[in-house]
């Protein structure tokens, strides 16, 4: 039976009619190229390839840049388009994420002309892969203490260090390191087969199995001058990245919980226990009640933000609501579901526990869920907890 997103408020209303259209041409896609093969893929741990080149002809990467071989969409048809792919899988928004908010949308903003011109219109087209590399071993929330360094040698930079836990780090022919240049951060593009410059997949994870997610490695890696995003200084340049990918995931997080709602609807409808469906018993009920308000909830501050960033109104500690929140609703919605299916909730036949565990990974990453709250924290009290 299709997919029927449930949209209680009728908050599509308040897309355009070019958002309507991203979102039923998306919707259709994952219907038919994601959704049959997403369980495979999280058990098989593999990324589906294959779709890469379907992203870049259907505009999904990079979608909201301007020129250079981009859709130029509103931010909020990018928000719709990352909850629709989120509704497949978790893994599959994380790679248009990655490619378009951390890769493309830096090299827009703080590259050279040269740099746009080699980078974003093979990215935009899925020819080329990207990778972000700001987390470090033994620095995830606190980006700033980053060892990663460069050190300027004639003709270029040697850059020495390691990233940790990188979407798409082994696919990448691009990897955008951040590392401290005489103490500053900077961004660096590092191109596969660099002499000194390894990624491997980090292996066993129950989570974003559909994703590569790995370490990279930087030993006296050489790169030329023209490597470096001269407009990027400081910790501002990766975290406006990450401001943008953040921005998706509150959408995508939207899509995850209505694909579950739709699924333990349908399922608590047929499942006959006690002689009545499940559907009728007042607990369950309740749950889709407290779950049909949340997703409501999450689907009004996703648009009101996209509104606002299209405006060019809004300012990060509102992403960073819109992420915690949008996130957290879609986790205890997908583990709402899976409790509503019983033991078929734990199968592979079903998807509430393939995003819950992949929710796992989506309310850790771009900045934890208590991190997010430090940053609402700051921003109303003025007090920086997180400091120290
Ligand atoms: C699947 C996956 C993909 C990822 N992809 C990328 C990527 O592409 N690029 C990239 O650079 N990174 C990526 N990351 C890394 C991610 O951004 C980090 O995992 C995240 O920032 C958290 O860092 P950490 O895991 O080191 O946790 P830590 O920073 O060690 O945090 C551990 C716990 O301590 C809490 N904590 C930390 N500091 C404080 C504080 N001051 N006050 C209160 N609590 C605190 C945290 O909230 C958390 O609960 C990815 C991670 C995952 C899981």
């Amino acid at each position: 039976m299709a997919y029927t997103a449930m949209d209680f408020y009728d908050a599509d209303a308040l897309l355009s009619e070019e958002e309507r259209m991203v979102r039923d041409t998306v919707r259709s896609f994952v219907e038919a190229e994601i959704v049959p093969h997403a369980a495979r893929h999280f058990r098989e741990g593999t990324f589906p390839m294959d779709l890469v080149p379907k992203f870049g002809e259907m505009g999904l990467l990079g979608a909201p840049l301007e020129g250079y071989g981009c859709a130029g969409m509103s931010y909020t048809a990018y928000g719709v388009l990352c909850r629709e792919l989120e509704r497949g899988d978790s893994g599959i928004r994380s790679f248009c994420s990655v490619q378009g908010s951390l890769v493309m949308f830096p090299i827009h903003k703080y590259g050279t002309e040269e740099q746009k011109n080699r980078w974003l219109p093979e990215l935009a087209a899925g020819r080329k892969i990207g990778c972000f590399g700001l987390t470090e071993p033994d620095f995830g929330s606190n980006p700033g203490g980053m060892i990663t360094n460069a050190k300027r040698v004639s003709g270029g930079f040697v850059l020495n260090g390691s990233k940790y836990w990188i979407t798409n780090g082994t696919l990448a022919d691009v990897a955008l390191v951040w590392a401290k240049l005489d103490g500053r951060i900077r961004g660096f593009l590092v191109e596969k087969g660099t002499k000194g410059f390894r990624a491997e997949d980090i292996p066993g994870k129950y989570s974003l199995r559909a994703s590569a997610t790995s370490g990279l490695v930087l030993e006296d890696c050489l790169v030329p001058e023209s490597a470096m995003l001269p407009g990027a200084e400081g910790l501002k340049g990766p975290l406006s990245c990450l401001d943008s990918a953040r921005y998706g995931i509150a959408w995508g997080a939207v899509g995850a919980a209505q694909g579950c709602f739709d699924e333990a609807l349908r399922y608590s409808k047929t499942r006959i226990q006690f002689d009545r469906p499940i559907a009728g018993f007042q607990l369950v009920q309740n749950k889709f009640a407290q779950m049909l308000t949340e997703i409501t909830a999450a689907q009004l501050i996703a648009w009101r933000l996209g509104r606002l960033r299209d405006d060019g109104k809004h300012e990060p500690a509102q992403t960073s609501l819109a992420k915690r929140h949008n996130v957290d609703m879609a986790l205890r919605t997908a583990r709402t579901c899976r409790d509503i299916l019983g033991a078929s909730g734990i199968t592979e036949e079903y998807q509430c526990l393939r995003h819950a565990l992949n929710l796992e990974s989506v309310i850790t990453y771009e900045g934890t869920h208590d991190i997010h709250a430090l940053v609402l924290g700051e921003r109303v009290t003025g007090i920086a907890a997180y400091k120290g």
